[in-house]
């Protein structure tokens, strides 16, 4: 419970409209994108100035009050969920772009922009900021930042962490830290990649500079159908052994494949998997790509492979991916999204052990994902009304994340840690690494104030859960402190 003296003082900061603490008020706040996770904050702010995220900061850190920083919302591992006692910092209302600078390709934002809305305006300009995350017409870039987030085109244009410049952001005790340079080196720690992917645990960015592109001369895809998931597995790989380095290079399963023709009939061909593979660049470099990747589609074993020759079509062809998820949704009452990652050559093997993970949980999978990146994401069907189905998905999920790491890959893609997936760190990381994060977490956060619980778990956590081996009762590496 925060103290009446603590939000009093809190409402002399701020508007009256920017402070919230009214029941109905809060509800809305209570979740971010991974819904199964819910706690009604004590209090939400919603700054309209960088000064008053600094103020805000500064008053928590006094009264030793935890912070919880929030862009959109759309977080899909409960990264932004509200903690006990804290205040929920919203950075929504931090809306506006700075600048753009056409010549240097770069544009200033603050962290609550849409990252949609940083290619609308830079269209002016023919440029566009190539990270692009499925939620992007409505996630912030503050939160991209956060959770260092990838998407369709990542694979040729690189995650958040390789699109941004510059930040500004504010320490716990509300300290301001500017970050990264204009030029292509900067020199110190590399704080701008610390802070990447720091899900909201080491500082609140408040200004994002991120590097803009120009606008491809042409995109063009193909879509192959294939027989059999391992196939079409073995076919991304060999796509990239022929040198082609796709704009997008995505796959789905025949549940998904389903589900999207019957939501918005894209024209799929009924498959075991479809690929659909994106190249962009100019007219030459383009043609010539095409011809490699359906060579290498041929020689992979496609039965059917399908040009788009218009980008009316190209767009149909997208139409189906990009609507996989809410397609998905009418399935099952309920899904649930994972997100593991997976060094390419593992896909054929990984996809067939989830198969048979979901005939030993008894539920269905429907399978959509960056597969260029290797980035999977299971969507498990489920009905939550039904006592026990939804324990039942979050242990498969587990299990499908413990897989991805004997495959050589990490417990996350592209969504962050959070809540969610904080059991999965101990099978991910051993306690010396483990107590390496909770050591920069420290230095820039000794109370543990920002963002508290989330991301790193604490080492009695791993023990508790068993994925830390406790032999005869002894603790690997007993010399290290328990937190
Ligand atoms: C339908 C759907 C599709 C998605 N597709 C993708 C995808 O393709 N790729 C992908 O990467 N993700 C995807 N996501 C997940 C999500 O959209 C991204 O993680 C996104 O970056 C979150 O941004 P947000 O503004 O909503 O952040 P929030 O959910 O509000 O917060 C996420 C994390 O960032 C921290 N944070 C937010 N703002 C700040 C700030 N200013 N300073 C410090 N910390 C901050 C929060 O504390 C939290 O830990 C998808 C989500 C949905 C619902």
């Amino acid at each position: 419970m925060l103290s009446p003296s603590f939000l009093a003082h809190l409402r002399t900061l701020l508007p009256a409209h920017c402070v919230l603490n009214e029941r109905e008020d809060l509800r809305p706040f209570e979740s971010d994108g991974l819904a199964a996770y819910r706690n009604t904050p004590d209090v939400v702010v919603l700054p309209e100035t960088e000064a008053q995220v600094a103020a805000i900061l500064e008053l928590c850190h006094a009264h030793r009050v935890a912070v919880v920083a929030r862009g959109a919302g759309t977080g899909l591992s409960a990264g932004a969920l509200p903690v006990d006692g804290a205040v929920l910092l919203v950075l929504a209302k931090l809306n506006r772009i700075k600048a753009i600078d056409p010549l240097a390709r770069t544009a200033v934002v603050e962290p609550g922009v849409r990252n949609l809305a940083i290619s609308e305006a830079a269209a002016a300009y023919n440029l566009y900021y190539a990270p692009d995350p499925s939620s992007q017409i409505a996630c912030s870039i503050g939160g991209n930042v956060a959770e260092n987030s990838g998407g369709v085109h990542c694979l040729k244009y690189g995650l958040t962490v390789h699109n941004i410049a510059k930040l500004r952001a504010w320490t716990v005790d509300g300290k301001l830290l500017e970050i990264g340079s204009d030029a292509l080196d900067a020199p110190g720690y590399d704080l701008l990649a610390l802070l990447t992917g720091s899900e909201g645990m080491l500082a609140v960015i408040t200004e994002v500079t991120v590097k803009l592109l120009p606008r491809p001369e042409r995109a063009q895809v193909v879509l192959a159908a294939f027989d059999d998931v391992a196939k079409a597995g073995a076919a991304v790989g060999n796509i990239i052994a022929a040198g082609v380095v796709p704009a997008g290079l995505e796959m789905m399963d025949r549940l998904a494949i389903q589900a999207a023709e019957a939501f918005v009939h894209a024209g799929y061909p009924m498959a075991e998997a479809l690929l659909l593979c994106e190249v962009d660049g100019v007219n030459e470099e383009v043609s010539a790509d095409i011809y490699t990747v359906r060579q290498v589609l041929e020689a992979s074993g496609a039965t059917e492979i399908r040009t788009a020759d218009s980008e009316e079509q190209r767009l149909r062809f997208w139409a189906g991916r990009k609507a996989a998820f809410p397609a998905v949704g009418r399935l099952a009452p309920d899904y649930y999204c994972m997100d593991g990652t997976i060094p390419r050559a593992q896909l054929p093997h990984v996809l067939q052990r989830i198969g048979a993970l979901s005939a030993e949980f008894g539920l269905a999978v429907a399978n959509v994902f960056h597969a260029g990146d290797g980035n999977l994401h299971p969507l498990i069907l489920f009905d939550a009304n039904t006592p026990g189905e939804l324990e039942r998905a979050e242990d498969f999920g587990g299990r499908i994340l413990e897989l991805c790491v004997e495959a050589g890959g990490t417990i996350t893609g592209e969504h962050g840690v959070g809540l969610e997936k904080i059991k999965q760190m101990c099978a991910q990381f051993a306690a010396p690494e483990l107590t390496r994060f909770h050591d920069v977490k420290a230095a820039f956060d000794p109370e543990r104030l920002l963002n508290p619980g989330k991301a790193v778990p604490e080492l009695h956590r791993c023990a508790e859960w068993g994925a830390m081996h406790v032999h005869a009762g002894q603790l690997p590496h007993p010399e290290l402190p328990r937190f």
